[in-house]
């Protein structure tokens, strides 16, 4: 059964007890976050097969950015086992962690902390996230594949390094803003290992673009209905797929091009599941049953009858 959950602050935190291992994810703002019924299902499900689950519970907070690292020192203190960090806090909380996983170093951002005796340590899942729902949704493999990424933000960041650590076969990436694309291509550069790694404008594709490449588009453009898509599928040789990492709407612009041009795409619903999986999997040590997570998500998403 998934409980209504309140939205805390870290005003809460001041007074916090609760008797069972909890586990919360950070936003601002947090209200629309799928994570606590996704978490939540998943703690019910494992709870049959090992009984000290019984006693989790993921929670949510609204954290305003100037009050994390007061939040992050509280929630220590009360004894939380995991967090999830999301939207505006993944990169803030790098840099006042006590540990961050190797594979999470040139991302700059983590999504997931784990609990230890001393601090916290980071952890970034939206790209193995993104990995398991390319493969679970498209039937496709980064390895090897031409990639064509849109977006140098945060999450155009995680799934570039995850492209480049499955050893794709070259990565195309496009951005609205020309100083943010150097910027990441300045990051990636050390990373490629002879893998081509080639910026563009999203206006102009180049000449050279491969064909049959997995088009990935880590903007927001498509999170409002009136947004124009981040390119023109036409203007590119003809991909093998799309996968959108927008999941709420579930089809934008760009996937409904995609749709009228009979290529195969999906959203990042899957990403989120998968992503949230790997963080279940990191605070319990435990096999995660990612297709109640999935079933969870997809209710919390649909509008109340
Ligand atoms: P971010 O750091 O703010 O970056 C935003 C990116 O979108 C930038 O590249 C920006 O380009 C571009 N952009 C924004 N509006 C645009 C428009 N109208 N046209 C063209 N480009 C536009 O955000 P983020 O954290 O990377 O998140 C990006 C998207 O990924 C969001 O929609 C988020 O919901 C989604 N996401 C999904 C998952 C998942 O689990 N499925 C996980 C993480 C993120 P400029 O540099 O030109 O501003």
């Amino acid at each position: 059964m998934i409980i209504a959950d309140p939205i805390h602050t870290a005003a809460d935190l001041e007074h916090w007890s609760s008797r069972g291992t909890s586990l919360a994810v950070l936003g601002h703002p947090i209200r629309h976050s799928l994570s606590p019924a996704m978490h939540n299902a998943a703690l019910a499900g494992m709870t049959r097969d090992h009984g000290e689950f019984a006693s989790w519970r993921y929670y949510r907070f609204d954290v305003l950015p100037e009050d994390l690292p007061r939040a992050l020192d509280l929630l220590h203190v009360r004894g939380f086992q995991g967090l999830n960090l999301t939207v505006p806090h993944k990169v803030v909380a790098f840099d006042c962690i006590a540990e961050v996983d190797p594979a999470a170093q040139p991302i700059g951002a983590v999504n997931t902390l784990l609990r230890l005796p001393h601090g916290w340590r980071g952890y970034n899942t939206d790209g193995p996230g993104m990995t398991s729902g390319i493969r679970d949704d498209l039937g496709a493999e980064l390895t090897d594949a031409h990639v064509i990424l849109l977006g140098a933000g945060g999450a155009a960041r995680a799934a570039a390094v995850e492209c480049l650590r499955r050893r794709c076969a070259s990565l195309w990436i496009a951005n609205r803003t020309p100083a943010r694309l150097d910027a990441l291509l300045a990051v990636l550069q050390p990373l490629a290992d002879r893998i081509p790694v080639c910026g563009f404008d999203p206006q102009s594709p180049p000449a050279g673009l491969p064909g049959g490449a997995w088009v990935i588009n880590a903007t927001a453009a498509g999170l409002r209905p009136d947004d124009p898509p981040p390119i023109d599928l036409t203007r590119l040789p003809r991909a093998a797929g799309v996968y959108d990492l927008i999941y709420n709407p579930p089809e934008t612009p760009l996937l409904r091009q995609a749709s009228e041009l009979g290529v195969p795409r999906a959203n990042g619903l899957s990403m989120l599941v998968h992503q949230g999986a790997r963080s279940l999997e990191i605070w319990t040590g435990a096999r995660v049953p990612v297709a109640a997570m999935m079933s969870a998500a997809r209710a919390a998403l649909r509008p109340a009858a």
